[in-house]
């Protein structure tokens, strides 16, 4: 949830000072390359009558506070705020959300909170994280809604990421509460490192009561939003958030960096890294925590942040007959946001992640029509170090009738296309630090061997060899693959045991393949898909 106690620092847009940085990279490029017609991408964004390649901004949502069991505030007493909405929450409260990352081909971002699933009574013994402390009884919730919950939350890993935002979301000694979980915002210092460490350990062990374990095949959440923003950024100290999750296994943050100026956070590019953890900056843009049913009430226009703020009462209906009708307004505002030339709907966390860092670090140019050169050669090192970069997005706009007819980066295959909103994208493997060149055409006939990027998943290659094609790719939950432009195939296998090959069925007409493809970690399960023909 937002935060009360500082609501004096205001959510001013900020990401636009990210996107000059970008702008100014491809204007010295053009000036360096005086001999040659170049076509600046970052320049084009915006035009929707061009044509061409365009480098577009992904676009995310982060959902806070799911999790707990109770929605009421308990911010009068002492106690959390929770979720700000007189509810007890059960499976249909995540099926909203899972409806609407179905709905629009998105893994929505998750962020829970565990206190109120705990079902052993272990949360006493980490004495900060509830106003009861030691003496915190949980016994009222434990109940089968939990376990269908959690269940549901794990079988629709597809469309609904389960990602980290603490325990009991603010901090407590002796029943007094200061916000928040993560560092102390009142006095504008950390909280003691053994203290963080024991929340994580504590969040662990409560997704272990699930079956989420390393034993099951299960990795810690990959992603994470500080509650209340209250956030230890310290890329050089000894310690700091970042550094704790990111050795735990978490990669990617978003955050509100202006409750934490003190700290001197990168507020200029809107983003960065912190030890491991990639961290960016987001804004509200009016719906509130506790609002049911609520969007922003800006127009996307004014979006600076290429992740926005939402709280789950902001997805949810106050009765389920209407809640159908909240799904679709959301469906609408994600829609137009696809449809705009510079912007895009990220698949998932990664896919965001990974766009932000390339629009930032990355020049697009295309000297000539259907030659593109991108040169990722400024990109820093910590994206490699700690393995946070997946597929580059482009788009081409396309006329009726139209598609991207051939498209290849050097010499490898583009392994993912889709085809939305009088767009074609394409979905480049992840980038090495240098400088690439895309040949793509565009015309009436239909691009060949590719996956048809209607999943959440990530597809990182393509490879076609003699009587082979493999696909290297990452998968969340159970989702089918369509491959198209193949022969049919005599056989369809997984190099992991974990990436199973469910079913598979050809059809000629079309000469697509779709492949049902289950993966057992829900925070991403990776193989090499071979079809033999
Ligand atoms: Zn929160």
């Amino acid at each position: 949830m937002m935060n009360p106690v500082v609501e004096n620092r205001q959510n001013e847009p900020v990401g636009w000072r990210g996107n000059m940085i970008r702008f100014r990279s491809a204007q010295t490029w053009v000036a360096m390359c005086f001999l040659c017609v170049l076509f600046p991408v970052a320049s084009r964004a915006g035009d929707p009558t061009g044509s061409g390649i365009i480098f577009p901004r992904a676009f995310f949502i982060a959902v806070d506070d799911m999790g707990w069991n109770q929605g009421s505030s308990l911010g009068d007493t002492g106690g959390p705020w929770r979720a700000g909405v007189r509810r007890e929450f059960d499976v249909r409260d995540y099926q909203a959300v899972v409806d609407l990352g179905r709905a629009v081909g998105m893994r929505l971002q998750g962020v829970f909170l565990l206190a109120e699933m705990d079902r052993e009574g272990i949360v006493g013994q980490y004495a900060t994280a509830t106003q009861a402390g030691a003496a915190f009884d949980n016994s009222a919730n434990v109940d089968d809604t939990q376990l269908k919950v959690m269940q549901y939350v794990q079988e629709n890993a597809a469309y609904l990421e389960f990602g980290l935002h603490g325990t009991g979301h603010e901090h407590w000694e002796n029943g007094i509460r200061t916000r928040a979980e993560w560092y102390d915002l009142e006095n504008d210092k950390p909280w003691p490192e053994q203290d963080s460490r024991g929340h994580v350990e504590l969040f662990k062990r409560i997704m272990a009561q699930y079956g989420l374990t390393p034993a099951n095949g299960q990795s810690f959440p990959e992603s994470y939003v500080p509650c209340a923003y209250g956030y230890y950024w310290n890329p050089t100290g000894d310690f700091s958030t970042g550094k704790i999750l990111a050795q735990n296994g978490v990669k990617y943050g978003n955050t509100n960096f202006r409750y934490i100026t003190e700290l001197n956070p990168p507020l200029e590019l809107g983003g960065g890294f912190d030890q491991g953890l990639l961290m960016i900056q987001r804004n509200n843009y009016g719906n509130e925590w506790f609002d049911l049913s609520a969007l922003p009430t800006a127009p996307i226009d004014s979006f600076k942040t290429d992740i926005i703020e939402t709280h789950w009462p902001n997805l949810l209906a106050q009765d389920d007959f209407l809640q159908e009708g909240v799904t679709q307004e959301w469906v609408t505002l994600l829609r137009e946001i696809q449809a705009r030339p510079d912007r895009y709907l990220a698949k998932n966390t990664e896919q965001f992640s990974s766009q932000w860092l390339y629009t930032h670090f990355t020049t697009v140019t295309e000297p000539e029509p259907g030659r593109v050169i991108i040169d990722n050669s400024a990109m820093p090192n910590e994206a490699y170090e700690h393995e946070l970069l997946g597929n580059l997005v482009l788009a081409v706009p396309l006329k009726e009738g139209e598609h991207i007819a051939e498209a290849r980066l050097g010499e490898v295959l583009v392994p993912a296309y889709l085809e939305a909103a009088g767009f074609g994208y394409l979905y480049l493997p992840p980038l090495e630090d240098k400088t690439y060149e895309l040949n793509y055409s565009v015309g009436r006939k239909a691009l060949t061997e590719h996956v048809e990027h209607t999943g959440t998943y990530n597809v990182y290659a393509l490879k076609k060899l003699k009587k082979r094609l493999e696909i290297d790719l990452e998968m969340y939950g159970t989702q089918v693959v369509p491959v198209v432009g193949v022969k049919k195939p005599r056989d369809v296998a997984s190099s992991n045991e974990h990436l199973k090959v469910l079913s598979y069925d050809y059809d000629r007409k079309t000469k697509t393949v779709k492949i049902e493809i289950q993966g057992r970690d829900i925070q991403g399960e990776r193989g090499r898909i071979s079809l033999s023909f």
